[in-house]
């Protein structure tokens, strides 16, 4: 029986040490998770929602643990960061993501453009845009068929962020910002950085209803500023025709969910989006 507090607080003693061998188990086997070919990555497809084209995919880091099973990555992720064990997987998905596009391309599926997310500690310590160069070198993937994920709270939280992002921009890859409106940027901020995408966060998403409904307020008041600011704008969590149609209605013409496909594995992306595919 755990009684856990939010402040990671625990009640029990025994519940503690199980829980503190449980983490250095978990961390053991993430380290090896990389050589042991245990890490691998699911492709979601970026849509535009009138036409229904393919315009981009996300890559979502999966591990599948062989003692402990499918690990989500809120779980391996924010341990991942804690250890600095970040670093190289955050390197790895960025060379695999990048190698992928080039393998499609060769069976004949060209993805415009592959969405790869940055986690806070990989851009805080400045080295992440030799990394991305890297990538790119050994792939010869188009610098701007690459987009690079942040949320707002990794960019109001790094200092140097805006440097750091000047660096990426300074390589010709794309930014977009994840999760926007959860975070706290401020819109004088916004404007200096050199981002191409705001990303509308599921939340809003989840909560669209019919026109008028307040809860609609933040999602368009994103599309508008995306507008004004001369930014495109995708919307992340879209799981039905509704929300796909008050979308369009209200100028978003990308989105990415359910409604269009579910992360799925190189393979099946290809069957699913490349030559001959019925969709
Ligand atoms: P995120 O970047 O906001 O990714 C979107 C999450 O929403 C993914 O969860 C995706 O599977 C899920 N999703 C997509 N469409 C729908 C939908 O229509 N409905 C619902 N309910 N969910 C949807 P996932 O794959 O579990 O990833 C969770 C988070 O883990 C990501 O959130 C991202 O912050 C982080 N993450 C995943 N891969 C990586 C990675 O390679 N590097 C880093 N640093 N973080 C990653
Ligand atoms: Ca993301
Ligand atoms: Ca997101
Ligand atoms: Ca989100």
């Amino acid at each position: 029986a755990k009684a856990r507090g939010r402040n990671g607080y625990r009640l029990y003693a025994p519940s503690m040490a199980g829980e503190g061998v449980e983490r250095l188990r978990l961390e053991a086997l993430l380290r090896r998770a990389i050589e042991q070919h245990e890490i691998w990555l699911a492709y979601q497809p970026q849509v535009d929602i009138e036409s229904g084209r393919l315009t981009g995919v996300e890559a979502l880091v999966r591990w599948n643990s062989a003692e402990l099973g499918q690990v989500p990555p809120a779980r391996f992720i924010p341990l991942a960061e804690e250890t600095g064990f970040i670093d190289q997987l955050g390197a790895w998905v960025l060379n695999e993501a990048c190698r992928q596009m080039v393998r499609w391309e060769r069976a004949g599926l060209r993805v415009p453009k592959m969405a790869v997310n940055l986690s806070g500690r990989q851009f805080d310590r400045g080295g992440v845009a030799p990394l991305v160069g890297r990538a790119l070198a050994e792939t010869g993937l188009a610098p701007q068929r690459l987009q690079l994920e942040m949320t707002e709270s990794v960019i109001m939280n790094t200092g140097d962020a805006l440097q750091y992002i000047n660096d990426l921009h300074g390589l010709g890859v794309q930014l977009a910002i994840d999760d926007f409106g959860t975070g706290y940027s401020s819109l004088a901020y916004l404007q200096q950085l050199p981002v191409q995408t705001l990303k509308i966060d599921r939340s809003f998403i989840k909560d669209l209803a019919a026109d008028g409904a307040s809860q609609n307020a933040i999602a368009i008041a994103i599309i508008q500023l995306g507008k004004s600011m001369d930014l495109s704008v995708i919307a992340e969590g879209v799981e039905t025709e509704e929300q796909a149609a008050f979308l369009l209605r209200h100028g978003c013409r990308r989105a990415q969910g359910y409604l269009y496909g579910k992360p799925v594995a190189a393979a099946q992306l290809l069957a699913q989006w490349g030559v001959g595919a019925r969709r």
